[in-house]
């Protein structure tokens, strides 16, 4: 069985930065329904001798209003469908977002592992604002990460991989 990996929160909390730094090469995944490539969101990774796939949401449609509409709502939805594993993104230097809330309540309901990635926890006083997120209510433990610098994907890596 596969092991996938999707990456899920509102715009701009880096998930595109981490998906280019955990993946080793993009991979060209063919939908068997309609026939399409899906290659830009898609890459392959490996941690601790386990090998897995990655997926990137939310990168189609810029400055749509409401991000739960469109060709993103279908996005995030058919990448919680495949994954065995949720990484859910929030912004330490924004702090708790509305969006949060709402993005929180769509992963809660698919019932999958999932694990809170608090990134942009460049220094360690950012780090502390990583708590903040626990108000979801989503998870008992929560990964504080800069997916610029690398820090704390470690971490976040083995956790991630001992789901499979
Ligand atoms: P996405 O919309 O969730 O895919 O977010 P992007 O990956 O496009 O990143 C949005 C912005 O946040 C970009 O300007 C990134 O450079 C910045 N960013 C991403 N990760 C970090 C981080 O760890 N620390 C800081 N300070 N900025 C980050
Ligand atoms: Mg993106």
């Amino acid at each position: 069985m596969a092991n996938i990996v999707a990456i899920v929160g509102r715009p701009n909390v880096g998930k595109s930065t981490l998906f280019n730094r955990l993946i080793e090469r993009r991979q060209a995944i063919m939908d068997n329904e309609s026939g399409v490539t899906r290659d830009r969101h898609y890459g392959y990774s490996e941690w601790n001798g386990k090998s897995f796939t990655v997926i990137d949401t939310g990168g189609y449609v810029e400055g749509s209003d409401d991000i739960f509409e469109g060709a993103i709502r279908t996005q995030v939805k058919e990448a919680l469908q495949e994954a065995n594993v949720i990484l859910f993104m929030v912004d330490c230097i924004t702090g708790l977002h509305g969006l949060d809330q709402d993005f929180a309540n769509v992963v809660r309901e698919v019932g999958k592992p999932v694990i809170i990635v608090a990134n942009k926890a460049d220094n360690t006083e950012k780090s502390y604002a990583a708590n903040e997120f626990y108000a979801l209510g989503l998870t008992d433990s929560i990964y504080a990460v800069s997916s610029v610098s690398g820090s704390g994907t470690g971490d976040l890596l083995d956790e991630t991989v001992s789901h499979f």
